[in-house]
């Protein structure tokens, strides 16, 4: 056990190596637009919306005045039983006029991985329902983030993820296919046995796996091959939803029929803890029938008024400023920018779908290091898996201010030349 600093912080951010932040966290405490700004008073664009989500941008007084009216009026009120509120009605309504299934029903919950987690569960619980037990195994790509909780932990693709609970005990009957090629998939389901699966769940843009878009075929045949066998498809929209990509679904962009889709992130651009999923009216309807049982996952907050509220006009503010159609201005910026950066020889390969970019760089550069040097310059970037560098700003990004961003991974990548390589990085 190497040494403490003799003073740490109670907080425990569990999803960083404890000893190697200590004395150096980013704290921030003020936002305003496309930046953050940290205690110590420095100005960083957010060139990752935060973990994907801060796609209106950060400090928006509209925000603070819909959290301050709605709180004075009702904080919240549960959904269970009889009771419901008022905002979770007009939210599920919102999302299911916009979603990429007709006649759907939402249940709203906190985030994405409670998403995950009563996405899957519903799709067991739907086969049970309809007299096929037997269909329990859930099948994910490999490279697939679908949060943290116990489902998503036991579905990721990403093994350091899965890693150190028991691997494929935590919640069994998980198996992981291939990411690019649509043959292999097609073996795993063989192997498996279509009649043992309940779902398939894929991010339609792999994004902590490194941002990683489809191959082209590869999207519509997990849909084919759902078809063919009455597998369920669940499209985890967590990062894609709510116009990443230009539509207000990744699912419209790619022409998907998903039976569920699992939202979060964006449905609140982060203004408040909402999650949820859009569900088809073949698993729903069989619910609301006279002799049916309850689907028992509700949480205290599910619809929570005031986080209702704050999606709402977050969706509000995305319509009428246009922001789709931004997005999709800005893809073709990025676009640009990013093919300027795949001749410099230090890039192995650019990747990008709608507002998401990923450079993955050769093994002599560090991503780790490269958007540490980054921050210090003013740019927030984030290093994932395989050596990649995200890059996916708020909708309200200027042209320039995506330039710039771009502009400043060889600018680090020049300032830090001749500094030591770390052996992993992650
Ligand atoms: N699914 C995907 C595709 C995600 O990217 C994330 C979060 N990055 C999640 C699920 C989990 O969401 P949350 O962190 O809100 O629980």
């Amino acid at each position: 056990m190497h040494d403490l600093p003799d003073s740490i912080p109670a907080l425990w951010s569990a999803q960083a190596h404890m000893p190697s932040v200590l004395g150096r966290q980013l704290v921030i405490d003020r936002g305003e637009g496309n930046y953050v700004f940290t205690a110590d008073g420095r100005r960083l664009f957010d060139g990752t919306a935060g973990l994907w989500h801060a796609n209106i941008g950060h400090g928006r007084p509209e925000m603070a005045e819909v959290a301050a009216a709605q709180i004075r009026r009702l904080e919240t009120y549960h959904v269970f039983g009889r009771y419901v509120n008022d905002r979770a009605l007009e939210l599920a309504e919102k999302v299911a006029s916009v979603a990429p299934i007709d006649d759907a029903r939402i249940i709203l919950n906190s985030g994405g991985s409670d998403s995950i987690d009563v996405a899957l569960k519903l799709a067991r619980r739907y086969w049970q329902l309809r007299g096929r037990p037997e269909r329990t195994a859930i099948l994910s790509r490999d490279l697939a983030y679908h949060g943290l909780h116990a489902y998503g932990t036991s579905v990721a693709g990403l093994d350091f993820n899965r890693e150190g609970y028991g691997t494929d005990s935590l919640v069994p009957d998980t198996v992981r296919f291939d990411t690019y090629d649509i043959e292999r998939v097609r073996e795993t389901v063989e192997r498996v046995g279509p009649h043992r699966i309940a779902a398939i769940i894929a991010e339609p843009i792999q994004g902590t796996g490194g941002v990683i878009p489809p191959t082209p075929g590869y999207l519509e045949g997990l849909q084919a091959i759902a078809d063919e066998h009455d597998i369920l498809l669940i499209l985890d929209e967590v990062i894609t939803g709510f116009g990443r990509t230009g539509e207000w679904f990744a699912a419209q962009r790619y022409g998907l029929r998903p039976h569920i889709v699992a939202m979060a992130k964006g449905i609140s651009s982060g203004y408040s803890a909402v999650g949820g999923i859009i569900v088809a009216p073949e698993l729903w309807r069989p619910f609301y029938e006279a002799d049916a049982p309850i689907y028992r996952h509700g949480t205290t907050y599910s619809g929570h008024a005031t986080a209702a509220a704050l999606a709402l006009e977050n969706l509000a503010i995305i319509e009428r400023e246009g922001l789709l159609g931004r997005v999709r201005e800005l893809e073709a910026v990025l676009e640009t920018e990013l093919a300027g950066l795949a001749g410099d020889d230090r890039v192995a390969q650019v990747r990008h779908a709608g507002l998401l970019g990923g450079i993955e760089l050769r093994p002599e550069v560090s991503a780790e290091q490269v958007t540490d040097r980054m921050v210090e310059q003013g740019w927030i970037a984030r290093p994932l898996r395989g050596n990649v560098i995200q890059l996916s700003p708020p909708f309200t990004t200027t042209d320039a201010e995506l330039r710039e961003l771009v502009a400043a991974v060889p600018t680090a990548m020049d300032a830090l030349r001749g500094a030591p390589v770390p052996a992993a990085a992650r």
